[in-house]
């Protein structure tokens, strides 16, 4: 596995591979992996001839009250973690590398940024789609690998990339879980055991939500009571939000029809976990009739 921390290195083994008609799968992170991570990089080496993963902790996408200064860096550990995944190259570029004194350009993709997490945190998907815009045009690659665990990351980056004409196809790899369900997160690790065993929560409210949404239930406000209600009775978790939106536009349904998502935001002491899941094609009109 080569690592390289210059855009000009990078430019030119890249040029080389895509010269001999290489594919190349990208799996852009922030580093501290987990099985989560690994599943998108090995899919990404299954696809392609070569594998690019970066690790760029992306200041721009934090709030000035987020936890960008506590984020976790390791890169000896995580450069060990996928010496046996067989990784092309491992691209970890430094702050100076991609934003230089004088940058002064970002991407905005409207609408699709505001609802959920964009509410919550606003800038941050602003940040997302420059730094993610700015590691294609540097990476170049045939296809990016995004998790579902982050579904609004991939809505918006899906938009920018059909609005200013990305050369680029867009994987989404299905959310790891820990055997108990917890969706693996770099942000787990800050749970102390009594949250970490009441955040078993989150993914069993949406699974029942899932399984009410598919045995015909019609309200979206329902459901989000019934998870919210059951988030409050097992846990001491704090909900920022609960929403049932539509999976490509997230815009909120009053009824359940289409590609359903369901996704949430909660708080266990000050770590923020988020988690959804996906109801494809869903009417609830031919369940009724
Ligand atoms: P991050 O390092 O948290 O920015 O994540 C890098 C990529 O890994 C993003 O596309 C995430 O959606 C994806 N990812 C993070 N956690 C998981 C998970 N539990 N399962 C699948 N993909 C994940």
């Amino acid at each position: 596995m080569l690592i390289i921390k210059t855009i000009i290195r990078l430019r030119s083994t890249l040029d080389k591979a895509r010269a001999k008609g290489q594919t190349i799968g990208f799996v852009p992170t922030m580093g501290s992996f987990h099985e989560g991570h690994l599943s998108l990089m090995r899919q990404a080496k299954k696809d392609n001839d070569l594998c690019v993963v970066s690790i760029y902790v992306n200041p721009t996408q934090f709030g000035p009250k987020e936890d960008f200064k506590k984020y976790p860096r390791d890169l000896r550990r995580d450069s060990s973690m996928i010496l046996k995944e067989n990784i092309d190259i491992l691209f970890v570029p430094s702050d100076n590398e991609i934003y230089s004194d004088r940058y002064l350009t970002y991407i905005d993709v409207e609408k699709i940024s505001q609802p959920l997490c964009g509410h919550f945190r606003p800038g941050h998907f602003r940040g997302v789609a420059t730094v993610v815009a700015k590691l294609l045009n540097i990476v170049q690659p045939h296809v990016m690998y995004l998790g579902q665990k982050d579904a609004q990351q991939v809505a918006v980056l899906r938009t920018m990339i059909q609005d200013l004409n990305f050369p680029v196809k867009v994987e989404v790899v299905a959310t790891s879980r820990e055997q108990d369900g917890l969706a693996m997160s770099s942000r787990n690790k800050y749970l102390s055991p009594k949250d970490r065993q009441e955040s078993v929560v989150l993914y069993k409210a949406l699974s029942s939500a899932k399984a009410m949404v598919e045995s015909g239930t019609s309200s979206p406000a329902k459901v989000k009571a019934t998870i919210k209600s059951l988030i409050k009775k097992e846990s001491s978790g704090k909900i920022q939000y609960v929403e049932c939106v539509n999976a490509d536009t997230l815009e909120t349904l009053k009824r359940f029809e289409g590609r359903v998502l369901i996704a949430l935001a909660v708080f266990f002491g000050k770590t923020r976990l988020i988690d959804n899941i996906v109801i494809p094609q869903h009417d609830s009109r031919k369940i009724k009739s």
